[in-house]
């Protein structure tokens, strides 16, 4: 099998030399030239996002061009999200409005109408991931707050906020617009669905199918560029090969399809993390652009897959070696490098603040309580949603493990990864104390919440493990809360670490492994190697840039400014 081709670290170095002035070799800061300090600051901001990246991952695998801007830049070490679900579908608007998911709109993987934004029946469950881009419009605009890309045409009008990744829910979120958006030039670019398998002989898509070798996805999204839509050209990607995921447990509860989150072999139709870099980089160079927004899902898919922290590498050659988390991390660590490459080439670097960061962290299933045979449709999706009322899927096989909630009978809806969310039918005080005595005894669970108003109360206790504690009780309640809204759950249980009841590897809850994120901010005139252990969390991210780029922040947020460096 050919690998795509990685760049080397001497290739990576000269070509980033210019971010590290100063810092390389080992980050010795004194041995470095005095640097050109630009007064005005950076006015573009990149936010590069690896989707489910922890933090050690960066000196784990090889991730020179991470490290790079880590140790060069302002490296919050002590950063986690502070808030639940700790899910793609959360942290990607939470990032881009400042805003803990009570105050964001939606709190976890599904949301009840309480308010009737979305239909006019206020019982509907609805799964996020499944909202559309004008849904999450609405439920952000009854909320009404701005967004990044407010910000930024407001200060820089005519300029575009561009968001790409491969995830719907992830750029359709953290795209979708708020009541403060007069400006329609905005551009998202995310995978379309896969297409059909049976296309009409003849027809240009059985043509595609053909030249890529099975079904494939293309780009998608709002006012995206004609130059990336040229019809099976380098955007089109093959979606059929499952690179031996399929084959064998644990990747076979959520395999691949095809080339949405790994490259592939197929150098004039890459997909993955190269799919996103390289739209990234077309965009750079043909738009004039304030705000870039990269969410690169590869990682996830691998962690997910395969056990995140737990997983080991293939050998080369082997079917599945795309797939796993390491050449995922060191793949997503060359798109970056070529990512700032290209900045440097078009003079943009010494303009831009670079945001390096994840959307969530990752546990594993060391102790599993999902089903564990194969398919996504059969058994990571129904093991992650019980909800035979919601919209627009159904889902009604839920794992054994969950079965003794489910025969209270009084479950409208629940979501358990690392975590377990349950909405109830009747939520008075009789019937809900039934449900949480269930949910108590289910496996793996630590403690359980209800929600009363505007916050949750913790209810009971298991034991805790002892290396969990100190965590858990500096946390835990501030984290539940951020999911007290009408829409939110009305039960909550923390699982321990190395707990899953969706894929092997997995996230959603509050437990340290999954909060933990890398969150980095570099620009050129920041003074080098900030490596600070000062207080971050995630939805500091939109303050924090806000400032560093000179912009005034005009409304609440739930996150603060942080000194940079
Ligand atoms: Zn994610």
């Amino acid at each position: 099998m050919t690998q795509y081709p990685r760049r080397t670290i001497a290739v990576s170095i000269a070509a980033t030399a210019v971010l590290a002035t100063g810092v390389l070799a080992g980050g010795n800061a004194t041995a470095s030239a005095p640097q050109e300090l630009d007064d005005s600051g950076p006015s573009k901001v990149l936010v590069v996002l690896f989707d489910q990246m922890v933090p050690e991952y960066a000196d784990r695998f090889y991730m020179p061009n991470f490290r790079e801007l880590r140790d060069a830049g302002t490296n919050f070490n002590d950063a986690y999200l502070g808030y639940m679900g700790s899910e793609t579908v959360i942290a990607h608007n939470v990032l881009m409005s400042g805003q803990t998911p009570r105050n964001m709109g939606w709190v976890d993987e599904a949301y009840r109408d309480r308010e009737g934004l979305l239909s006019s029946d206020t019982d509907q469950m609805w799964i996020t991931g499944e909202l559309t881009y004008d849904q999450y419009g609405t439920i952000i605009q009854n909320k009404g707050y701005p967004k990044l890309a407010d910000y930024l045409q407001e200060a820089q009008p005519g300029k575009k906020f561009i968001v790409v990744g491969q995830k719907g829910y992830a750029v359709d979120s953290a795209a979708a617009e708020s009541e403060y958006d007069t400006y329609d030039a905005d551009i998202h670019v995310k995978f379309s669905g896969r297409t059909s398998s049976t296309p009409v002989a003849g027809s240009p898509d059985q043509l595609c199918n053909a030249e890529l070798g099975g079904r494939y996805r293309f780009p998608d999204g709002k006012n995206v560029p004609s130059y990336l839509t040229e019809f099976c050209g380098r955007y089109y990607v093959q979606s059929a090969d499952p690179y031996g995921t399929s084959a064998a447990f644990p990747s076979w509860i959520y395999p691949l399809d095809g080339n949405r989150f790994v490259p592939g072999t197929d150098v004039d139709h890459l997909g993955g993390d190269n799919w996103v870099a390289d739209a990234a980089m077309e965009m750079m160079q043909n738009e004039d652009w304030s705000g870039m927004f990269v969410t690169m899902g590869g990682i996830d898919k691998a962690g997910h897959m395969w056990g995140a922290q737990s997983d080991r590498q293939s050998v080369p050659g082997s079917p599945d070696y795309q797939s796993h988390v390491q050449f995922a991390a060191e793949n997503a660590d060359v798109q970056l490098g070529l990512m700032l490459d290209k900045l440097e080439e078009l003079g943009q670097l010494d303009d831009t603040l670079v945001v390096l960061t994840a959307d969530h962290g990752a546990t594993w299933g060391q102790d599993y309580y999902g089903k564990t045979s194969p398919g996504i449709s059969t058994t990571s999706d129904t093991n992650w949603y019980y909800g035979p009322n919601s919209l627009p899927s159904v889902y009604n096989n839920p794992s054994p493990s969950i079965q003794p909630l489910v025969a209270t009978g009084n479950v409208a809806f629940s979501y358990q990864s690392t975590s377990i969310q349950t909405w109830l039918k009747d939520a008075s005080k009789v019937k809900r104390n039934q449900a949480l005595k269930v949910m108590k005894t289910l496996p793996g669970v630590m403690a359980t919440y209800w929600k009363h108003g505007t916050r949750y109360v913790l209810h009971d206790k298991n034991s805790i493990p002892g290396d969990e504690k100190a965590w858990f009780k500096s946390t835990a309640s501030d984290i539940v809360n951020t999911m007290a809204d009408v829409n939110g759950p009305d039960l909550v249980a923390l699982l321990r670490d190395k707990v899953s009841y969706g894929a092997y590897g997995d996230h959603g809850g509050a437990g340290e492994t999954v909060q933990r994120v890398p969150m980095v901010f570099w620009s050129s005139d920041m003074d080098a190697g900030n490596e600070t252990s000062s207080t971050f969390r995630t939805p500091d991210v939109l303050p924090t840039i806000l400032e560093a780029l000179g912009i005034e922040q005009t409304y609440p947020t739930d996150g603060s400014a942080r000194p940079l460096g």
